[in-house]
């Protein structure tokens, strides 16, 4: 069902101690207007933070990764069952840096969707365009491509289990953000590939965040565009205060 969420994702920051601080300052919030908050918090961080939040229903926790396999011999790897063994409830699924910096293939990100799915955990999965398509035009092209080697496959009852989050590689971290216009534009776009391919019923209530130097200073116009329902942020989720401000962004 289509809600209004602000999901932090801390990537390879905060130490055990500072990040139940983190956790702890945004557990206590109480008057964010999204409907509920995600924190993406390190693997090692997980069954504590999961455990500290746990009485908090309007409080989620996802991991940042997972195992493309079951179990094993995959020295260094952390399974589904294995995060949902901590009590988080969400996985991030083909954020640009797995897809950069692990070349995480579409096969790749298609078996981590099962591997999630096996295990009852929510998929939140990362699409978006980097720089020189963006340019060139062709970021719709590119984004439909993604859609369809990563999403298409999935029936449409497993999209009750799935988020999108629409990244454009160029704005993620660079400070440089989409436009509330052009962040519009993309999820519009992304919902109609949801109505062609699926129907108008799962289009609508598909949740699609935007990600990309969220900050307080711009999550109200963004989140205020009608398709955009929420935002995935990186660096400004790392400090309570911002966090706490981009929680209360949405009207
Ligand atoms: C991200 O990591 O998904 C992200 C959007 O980072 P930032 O908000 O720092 O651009």
């Amino acid at each position: 069902m289509r809600k209004k969420i602000a999901a932090g994702n801390w990537k390879m920051n905060t130490d055990l101690s500072s990040g139940i601080d983190l956790a702890t300052a945004i557990n206590k919030l109480d008057d964010f207007t999204a409907d509920f908050i995600i924190l993406c918090p390190p693997a090692t961080h997980l069954q504590t933070i999961a455990s500290l939040t746990s009485n908090n229903d309007r409080l989620h926790i996802a991991a940042q990764n997972l195992a493309a396999t079951e179990k094993g011999a995959y020295t260094g790897e952390v399974s589904a069952s294995m995060i949902k063994s901590t009590g988080a409830s969400h996985v991030l699924v083909g954020h640009s840096e797995r897809r950069a910096l692990f070349n995480e293939g579409e096969d790749v990100l298609k078996a981590k969707i099962t591997q999630a799915f096996n295990q009852q955990l929510k998929v939140i999965f990362c699409l978006g365009e980097p720089l020189d398509i963006r340019e060139a035009g062709s970021h719709e092209v590119y984004v439909q491509t993604q859609l369809q080697n990563g999403l298409f496959h999935l029936t449409e009852n497993d999209f009750d289990n799935i988020i999108i989050a629409y990244e454009p590689i160029w704005a993620i971290g660079t400070g440089v953000t989409a436009s509330p216009e052009q962040a519009e534009s993309m999820h519009a776009f992304i919902r109609n590939c949801l109505k062609e391919h699926y129907n108008a019923e799962l289009a609508a209530t598909t949740s699609i965040l935007y990600g990309g130097s969220v900050q307080p200073g711009n999550a109200q116009a963004i989140f205020g565009q009608a398709n955009v329902d929420g935002g995935l942020v990186g660096g400004a989720s790392l400090d309570a205060d911002s966090f706490s401000a981009i929680c209360r962004s949405f009207s």
